[in-house]
């Protein structure tokens, strides 16, 4: 089948999801209040979202392969009663006549090891720490064929579509964005998909001129004291946003930030495909150059981790040699080796 026939399906699914996601993060409190746990509300859209993408990829493809970051083992456990109505309660908010098996038996669809020649792979909410801040998160959704990702669609549904405001906080519209190999990168906004088109440029870094940065909010998925020493070896000032998720490669994709940084935290740490994948399509479709710290091309010919690559670096251009080459300066690559 073509990517672009694969293309409206995915971006269907994801604004399908995208909608599905707000709807849980609207009622965070409603959800913690049934459950008695702060985490189950971001454990609802995670089980939901991933049921919803599956059942639409199962919809229109036959058996398609998924390799998803949830399964539902859990979530059948006598136990988990609650959380498990709230998800199907979601999920029939866009597939009214689904059953729970039919919720459950999806999640548990998403079972593939990233071995085939032709995969999807999803995480369902990733930026679940911005969830539950009520900031921002991304469904991420991506095709891999031969180690390639070939299609991305990514449903940021907090980040803003005017690219004005600013990036922590939650916006009414909120955006989607996709990607085919070869054909350039758009945004849409998510409460109207089928509204305005945009394609989206990353940016052209002129040397000498202040360099936009962002990187995880977390501490432990990206080393901020290093983004620091960088910053300061290329000789530039300048404090970098952060924000969850992969909404980041979205923000250096439509020019927001010249680049984004994630610097190891940890040597034995190896990346997850689904945390990347749609996100390094849309950005390298943009125009901006994705690697990890050592200016290797992201690999996805390794199952479900990105196991020969350490930390990632996505920029201008430009800029992106500039950064490798401070990083190999400071040995920041050698001291995260292994
Ligand atoms: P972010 O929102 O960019 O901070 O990334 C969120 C993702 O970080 C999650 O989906 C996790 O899979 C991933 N993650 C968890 N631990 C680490 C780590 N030690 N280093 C890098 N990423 C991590
Ligand atoms: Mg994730």
């Amino acid at each position: 089948m073509s990517t672009t026939a694969l293309l409206g399906e995915a971006i269907e699914a994801v604004i399908m999801a995208s909608r599905v996601a707000r709807a849980v993060q609207a009622d965070l409190d409603a959800v913690r209040e049934i459950t008695k746990d702060d985490r189950s509300p971001v454990t609802v859209a995670d089980f939901a979202v991933q049921a919803i993408v599956a059942m639409e990829l199962q919809r229109q493809f036959r058996s398609p392969l998924i390799v998803g970051e949830e399964h539902a083992g859990a979530l059948r456990k006598d136990d988990q009663k609650e959380v498990r109505m709230a998800v199907v309660k979601a999920v029939q908010s866009e597939l009214p006549s689904v059953s729970e098996d039919e919720v459950l038996d999806a999640i548990d669809a998403c079972d593939h090891d990233g071995s085939a020649d032709a995969y999807w792979t999803l995480d369902p909410v990733d930026g679940t720490k911005g969830f539950l801040r009520g900031q921002q998160y991304a469904i991420a959704l991506a095709h891999i064929e031969k180690g390639e990702v070939t299609l991305g669609v990514m449903g940021c549904p907090n980040l803003p579509s005017d690219h004005s405001r600013p990036l922590d906080v939650a916006d009414s519209i909120g955006t989607a964005y996709a990607a085919t190999k070869g054909c350039g990168a758009w945004e849409y906004d998510t409460s109207n998909p089928n509204g305005d088109t945009r394609p989206i440029t990353a940016p052209t870094y002129e040397n000498g001129s202040p360099i936009r940065t962002c990187e995880s909010v977390e501490k432990s998925h990206s080393k901020h004291d290093d983004t620091a020493r960088i910053l300061e070896h290329l000789g530039v000032q300048s404090d970098p946003v952060r924000l969850d998720s992969q909404c980041k490669y979205a923000v250096v994709a439509r020019n927001q930030a010249d680049a984004y940084l994630r610097l190891p935290t940890r040597a034995d740490y190896r990346e997850k495909i689904w945390d990347h994948a749609a996100g390094m399509l849309i950005a390298t479709e943009a125009g901006a150059v994705v690697s990890d710290i050592t200016g290797r091309a992201l690999d996805f010919t390794h199952g479900q981790r990105l196991e020969e690559n350490r930390g990632v670096i996505c920029a201008a251009a430009d800029l992106h040699p500039q950064i490798i080459e401070a990083i190999d300066a400071l040995g920041i690559a050698a001291a995260t080796a292994g």
